[in-house]
């Protein structure tokens, strides 16, 4: 089976979806099944080349020479579209120096849908998948070549991890791409008069998954489908939810290397030289009383974090403190950093993307904040059950299905994990941190929801067994 994406953990990383695409496979091995992971080679990746096997060669690949490369890397099966005059870029993957998209990013995304398609349907070095899984807008294109090639193909799955990003690119790349007028109409890969590479995926794919079963239902509204609930509308039967999990090696509180102090679910009390070590790095005052929140984060507006900006006042008034890392936009990076000179030692804020860092925050706080507007999965509530550090989230998306409320219910029955809020609002925020902060006082309460939150299975073995089944029906003729 081929894997298409445009970024993959360890190697190349903006957010969520480069976890899965770096965890999937793994699992999918373990359950009997090969993948091989299709990325572009950027400059993270072309060291990999120099010890891999080139299987393929372009002499013009949308604008300069290209070849294919096979390599094998952190337990991964990697093929990698080297084309240095599309990928070997320094910084962010798909923004210039100063923030904007690369000009040419339809040409370097449509030259990877391109050759994924290629690859589908001829194979590469004698090995050729009986399936092909295409993740978000980079390979939406995959399924629209594949239908114009008039070729037999084998069954393509597209998975929506954020239905914001869409491709967007002007009506005239299609030409430039080679992507049949007959596929450019509004049921196809049209989207309001630009060609969408999101929008082709959803219409040409045989089947269609998101990352959690609640933003598989809220894709179908018009509040969180962006303009392609139509589209999405017309594939419901095709479309479903399959929940993401984490990496349990690499996110385990036992034996991760960047924590102070590794702890278990029997050793709870280790965690606190986390937050030390934590305070300490942001600058805090220490208070036993009340609770150190984190927020791990693109800084976006999809994050809510503008609502929390609000609240803050009230945090700290309740005597918590908040340590932010993040990185985005610079109004936020701005706003987070006045908030830390504002209320000096109660508010911390470390602006830019540090891996080792978001390990310890997760170790070391006791609650992790998530106010999203919208959140098809997320990832960092889900660390923060594996480390005990009780997610504090908007009741949208895949925060709603990971989530156990400490309702009046759940508290009876001693199985909450966390608090949930809604609508999003700052008011509704304000309240569920308040919330936070009494159950935090009340400790034996608070641990016994730190166990149930590091006793949730948050691995990746029964969403994987989900994608087999669904892998089953598409290669055993099960699909219409
Ligand atoms: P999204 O994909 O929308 O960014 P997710 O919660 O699904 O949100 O995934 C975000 C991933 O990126 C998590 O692994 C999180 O720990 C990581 N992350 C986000 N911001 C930072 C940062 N500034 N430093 C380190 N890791 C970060």
């Amino acid at each position: 089976m081929l894997f298409i994406a445009s970024e993959c953990a360890p190697f190349v990383k903006t957010g969520g979806l480069a976890d899965v695409i770096g965890a999937v496979p793994k699992t999918l091995a373990r359950l009997g099944v090969a993948v091989k992971v299709m990325l572009p080679a950027y400059p993270a990746l072309t060291k990999l080349i120099d010890s891999g096997k080139s299987v393929a060669q372009y002499d013009d690949l949308h604008g300069g020479p290209a070849r294919l490369d096979m390599a094998r890397a952190e337990g991964l099966d990697l093929l990698l579209l080297d084309a240095p005059h599309l990928f070997d870029r320094p910084g962010n993957i798909y923004l210039d120096a100063d923030g904007r998209d690369w000009p040419d990013n339809h040409r370097r995304f449509g030259a990877l849908a391109r050759v994924g398609a290629e690859v589908t349907l001829t194979g590469a070095d004698g090995w050729q998948p009986d399936l092909v899984h295409i993740h978000d807008w980079q390979a939406g294109l995959v399924p629209a070549y594949l239908r114009q090639s008039g070729m037999a193909a084998p069954p393509c799955i597209l998975t929506i991890h954020n239905v914001a990003f869409q491709g967007l690119f002007p009506a005239a790349s299609c030409t430039e791409l080679g992507i049949d007028k007959a596929l450019f109409t509004p049921e196809g890969a049209e989207y309001f008069g630009r060609l969408g590479f999101l929008k082709a995926g959803i219409a040409f794919c045989d089947k269609v998954t998101t990352v959690s079963p609640t933003y598989a239902r809220e894709l179908l509204l018009p509040e969180f489908g962006l303009g392609l609930e139509g589209i999405l509308q017309a594939r419901r039967a095709d479309l479903s939810g399959i929940l993401n999990g984490i990496d349990l090696e690499v996110w385990n509180p036992e034996t991760d290397p960047a924590l102070v102090a590794p702890y278990t679910a029997r050793t709870l009390k280790r965690k606190h030289e986390n937050r030390a070590e934590l305070e300490r790095r942001f600058a805090l005052n220490a208070n036993p009383d009340a609770p150190l929140f984190c927020v791990i984060s693109r800084l976006t507006a999809q994050k809510g974090l503008d609502l929390l900006l609000e609240v803050l006042p009230g945090l700290v008034g309740r005597g918590a403190r908040l340590a932010v890392l993040g990185s985005g936009d610079k109004g936020f990076e701005a706003a987070f950093v006045a908030a830390a000179r504002r209320f000096p030692g109660s508010v911390g804020a470390i602006i830019g993307y540090d891996e080792p860092l978001s390990h310890l925050m997760q170790g070391g706080s006791d609650a992790i904040l998530i106010p999203s507007r919208f959140e098809p999965c997320g990832l960092t509530q889900l660390y923060g059950l594996r480390y005990g550090t009780l997610p504090v989230v908007a009741h949208t998306g895949g925060l709603a299905d990971t989530v156990i409320d400490a309702n009046d219910a759940a508290m009876v029955a001693g199985c909450a994990t966390g608090v949930q809020f809604a609508p999003v609002t700052a008011a509704a925020l304000d309240h569920a941190i308040g919330r936070t902060c009494e159950i935090f006082r009340q400790p034996s309460v608070w641990t016994k929801m730190m166990r149930n939150a590091m006793g949730q299975p948050v691995g990746w073995e029964s969403s994987a067994r989900s994608y087999l089944d669904l892998y089953d029906t598409m290669t055993s003729g099960g699909q219409e």
